[in-house]
């Protein structure tokens, strides 16, 4: 590990979340951009990377392989970055699809002999539920891995956890989120995800469309998409966390892919009793004008600090973002 002040930073994915991150970290004393990977290559500076020269690069020509000259081409880029980088953490920007995806890339951390710490955005219940079946290999492997951290899960989640404590018992956590980005492609994973919740898709049939095909669904849509009851891993981190059961939990939510206007506030409700007998609800709503992608990179890079002072003390395993409180990253 680096100096304590300042952490060397990978990030793999460079799509819409992926770029962003670049950006979120570019004033930031305490963590250096340093690494990257997409899927057809990787860029590694041990004293920085660019953020706009890698971004361009990326919009131009597809890969931040063709970063000069920091960058290689590569089809098992996360696999040739591991062996070439120094690099104390990773946010994992990936794509979960298909829905093993995410876990395996962990179990290609363990399997390097690489530690450190790393972070991901995931989101669905499922997709935590095999990390937790590895939680004994990533202690092993002196790996902290901190999941569920972007937006919901993630920020809402935490709030969940620190509204609770008014409360004896909680009744329900409801999280409703809007999202607005001016056009899906920014996005493609994002919306082809949030696709695989529809009734008559799965993750399977969203990751098989095409551009096109996900292109002509929207149209159909008026670029709308409107989701209920999601299957989000804030309900099992909530459990996890000892603060109400999963079937608590609700996740919804509203995403207009040709408007960056939100339509309307993501807000988390956490309804309970104190221990007065009152039944009553906290609601903590994020301000219009954040977007997605600073409510997913800000938090992460929150966790991934706190995961850094968890790997200092030798603590290693599986956290999730509703028992740790995220550090604030200067
Ligand atoms: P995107 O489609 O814009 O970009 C994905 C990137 O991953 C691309 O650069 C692609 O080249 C790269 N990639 C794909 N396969 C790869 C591989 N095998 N090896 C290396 N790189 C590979 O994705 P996005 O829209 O930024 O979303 C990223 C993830 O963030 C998604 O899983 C999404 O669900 C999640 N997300 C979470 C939240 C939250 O609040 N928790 C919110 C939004 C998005």
């Amino acid at each position: 590990m680096s100096t304590n002040q300042t952490m060397k930073v990978g990030i793999l994915g460079f799509g819409g979340l992926g770029q962003a991150a670049t950006k979120v970290l570019a004033p930031k004393q305490e963590m250096d951009w340093v690494a990257a990977a997409d899927l057809k290559g990787y860029a590694y500076c041990e004293t920085g990377l660019e953020p706009q020269k890698a971004i361009a690069t990326y919009h131009q020509q597809g890969s931040i392989g063709y970063l000069e000259p920091h960058g290689t081409l590569s089809n098992h880029s996360i696999k040739n970055l591991l062996e070439t980088a120094q690099v104390d953490g990773y946010f994992l920007a990936l794509p979960n699809l298909p829905n093993t995806f995410m876990a395996d890339v962990a179990r290609q951390f363990i399997a390097s002999g690489w530690k450190g710490v790393l972070v991901d955005a995931l989101k669905r219940t499922s997709a935590v539920e095999q990390l937790l079946q590895i939680r004994r290999e990533l202690e092993t492997a002196g790996i902290t891995y901190m999941t569920g951290c972007g937006a919901t899960p993630g920020l809402l989640t935490a709030a969940a956890a620190v509204a609770a404590q008014s409360y004896h018992e909680i009744h329900q956590v409801k999280i409703t989120f809007g999202v607005g980005i001016a056009n899906w492609e920014a996005y493609r994973a994002t919306i082809r995800e949030d696709i695989a919740h529809l009734p008559g898709f799965n993750v399977d049939k969203a990751k098989a469309m095409s551009d096109a095909e996900v292109e002509a669904f929207l149209d159909q849509t008026n670029g709308i998409l409107t989701l209920e009851n999601m299957e989000h891993a804030d309900d099992i981190m909530l459990e996890l966390a000892g603060i109400c059961s999963r079937d608590q939990v609700t996740v919804g939510g509203v995403v207009d892919t040709r408007n960056p206007k939100k339509p309307l506030s993501t807000n988390v409700q956490i309804t309970g009793r104190t221990f007065e007998g009152k039944i009553s609800t906290h609601t903590f709503t994020l301000g219009d004008e954040t977007s997605m992608a600073a409510n997913v990179c800000g938090p992460a890079f929150g966790y991934l600090k706190a995961g850094f002072s968890l790997h200092r003390r030798g603590i290693h395993g599986l956290f999730t973002a509703a028992e740790i409180m995220p550090h604030f990253v200067r």
